[in-house]
């Protein structure tokens, strides 16, 4: 049954008893107050006029007309109020028998008669009284009776409606707000199970038919989910980059297949596992962890035993970092380790340097006898040449000397690379260095009519260096210098101590580098856009290399069309 229908039906119910229940009451006491008036009006008024004519009676023999008139009256109100069976008959009686006492006012036993006559009359209404009061008392017993019951029908139904409607109400909501907080709390599998056939059935299905419906929508994002991370797992295995995911905390996540063969485990005995307690037993792990930072000066590639050969891999360390919803800071979830493998432009690169190092080397000797021979032919003895001749050899002996220049650059440059530079590092004198660089270069800054000026105290503290190559370097900043400034311009050469190390300054006054190239002068080939393009682009980049690999630092200061400042600096 429906709540509504239920409500009122027990209030209605209970309400129409209670209109019973006072319709009872008053037709009772109605009916009490019928019997009551009654009881007054046919019989008690006769017991008054009977009274009354009995007075008249014993007054007859002495104020005969006046009791005569009242004993009258009375007599005529008693025929009015006849009302019980018999009554009649005796009030007849009583009035012939009245009649002949009018006549005869003295006659006593007449007199007596009459006084029968009203005893009798008297009989019937007290017997009437009694009965009528009889008849009252039934009434009254049988109202008391009715209102009882109609008053104890009210009470259970109301009594019914107090015990079982608050229950009947609040009982299904308790029920219903503890299953919405089952699914607040993502709980989906969540029924409600009252069925009955009322509003609250009517919601629990709609309810049910909610928490089935998310229940489904999780299960479909669920299993979406599922299915994007089996496709970017298989994504990451397929890739031939090995790749590892660790968490914030170090934990690894996930390994491809290529990873693996690397690190030489298996799955289960890195996933789950904190990345540094596994470095502790396999050197591949701590060299992956290990974070480079600013200061780490450059990247090696990291070489490792893979595919059955020694392979190159580029180490790369990615941050992943997330806005969580709702929030505007950053947050770190991990680190996702990738190795490049390099090893293909590695052995090109290797076949590269190999080739650059034969060729350079086997041109070296031809070069050299180039020039010896050029020097024979500058000999008077061999013969004399013409003006042109000369002018010829010269140009040669330029050109053999530019050929010797770049087949030593690149001869160098394939020695560094192969990682066979041969250093000997002893204390120098930088002051000998300047001067030993200057001299070399004297001849080409003459041609220019380049003034060298050296700025440099002679009793500064010796440097830890291999002097040949320091030497090499500072004149290969110097032939620059003389190469991009114009002619008849000082180029100066300084020597100062900074803390514990010395810096070499060459400091021109020539054609200067646009901001946008500074960084790049240092790289391997490259040449600044428009410069001369005689060079190899290699001078400086060999420089880089020659200082570095004795711990020492280069840089340069220039400003466009103002001139540079070429430095190295080196440990004393
Ligand atoms: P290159 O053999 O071409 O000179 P370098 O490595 O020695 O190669 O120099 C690289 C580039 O830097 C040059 O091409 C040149 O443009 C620029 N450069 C080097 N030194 C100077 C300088 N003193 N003034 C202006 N530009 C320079």
């Amino acid at each position: 049954m429906r709540i509504k229908t239920k409500l009122n039906l027990g209030v209605g119910l209970l309400f129409l008893m209670i209109i019973i229940l006072s319709l009872v009451s008053s037709y009772s006491v109605f009916l009490i107050k019928a019997d009551t008036e009654n009881i007054l009006k046919a019989n008690y008024n006769t017991l008054e006029y009977s009274r009354n004519m009995l007075l008249s009676l014993d007054e007859i023999s002495h104020d005969t007309n006046h009791a005569i008139v009242t004993f009258k009256e009375n007599l005529e109100k008693q025929t009015q109020n006849v009302t019980e069976s018999g009554e009649k008959k005796e009030t007849d009686n009583l009035k012939k028998n009245f009649l002949l006492l009018e006549k005869n006012s003295l006659d006593e036993a007449l007199k007596t008669q009459i006084r029968r006559d009203i005893f009798a009359i008297m009989k019937l209404n007290m017997n009437a009284i009694k009965q009528k009061s009889d008849i009252a008392k039934h009434t009254a017993e049988t109202a008391n009776l009715w209102i009882a019951i109609v008053g104890t029908l009210c009470f259970l139904i109301a009594f019914n409606l107090l015990i079982n409607l608050p229950n009947n109400i609040a009982n299904p909501i308790k029920e219903l707000t503890l299953s919405i907080k089952e699914i607040a709390n993502k709980n989906y599998s969540e029924r409600v199970h009252f069925t009955n056939h009322n509003e609250y059935g009517d919601l629990a299905k709609s309810f049910n038919t909610m928490a089935q419906k998310l229940q489904e929508y999780n299960d479909s994002n669920l299993y979406k989910l599922f299915f994007e991370k089996k496709r970017l797992e298989t994504l990451i295995n397929n890739m031939h980059d090995p790749i590892i995911g660790l968490d914030n905390e170090g934990i690894v996540l996930f390994a491809n297949d290529e990873s693996l063969k690397i690190i030489g485990l298996k799955l289960e005995d890195v996933i789950g596992k904190s990345a540094s307690t596994l470095a502790l037993s396999n050197d591949l792990i701590r060299s992956l962890i290990l974070k480079e930072d600013s200061e780490t000066p450059k990247k090696q590639p990291l070489k490792i035993y893979a595919h059955g050969k020694e392979s190159y891999f580029e180490k790369e360390i990615l941050n992943i970092t997330i806005i969580p919803t709702g929030e505007e800071k950053e947050i770190n979830i991990g680190d996702v380790i990738i190795l490049r493998n390099i090893t293909l432009f590695k052995e090109l690169d290797f076949a590269k340097t190999n080739f650059i190092a034969t060729v350079s080397h086997e041109l070296k000797t031809p070069i050299a006898s180039i020039k010896l021979s050029l020097q024979l032919l500058e000999n008077t003895k061999t013969g004399d040449m013409n003006d042109d001749q000369k002018q010829l050899v010269e140009s040669i002996k330029d050109d053999s000397q530019r050929l010797l220049k770049i087949t030593g650059e690149l001869l160098n440059l394939s020695q560094l690379e192969t990682g066979n530079i041969q250093l000997n590092i002893e204390k120098s004198n930088p002051h000998k260095i300047v001067i030993y660089a200057v001299e070399a270069v004297k001849v080409q800054a003459d041609q220019k009519q380049i003034k060298l000026v050296i700025d440099a105290d002679e009793n500064l503290s010796d440097v830890k260096a291999d002097s040949e190559k320091t030497g090499w370097v500072l004149i290969n900043y110097l032939s620059n210098a003389i190469r991009y400034s114009s002619e008849k311009s000082t180029i100066f050469i300084k020597l100062k101590k900074e803390s514990n190390q010395i810096v070499f300054q060459v400091i021109d006054t020539g054609k200067g580098i646009d901001a946008r190239y500074k960084d790049k002068v240092f790289d391997k080939y490259f040449q600044v856009p428009g410069s001369q393009k005689s060079g190899t682009g290699l001078g400086l980049a060999i420089s880089k290399e020659f200082i570095e690999a004795q711990n020492g630092n280069v840089g340069v200061e220039s400003t466009l069309g103002l001139g540079s400042t070429f430095w190295f600096s080196l440990k004393v």
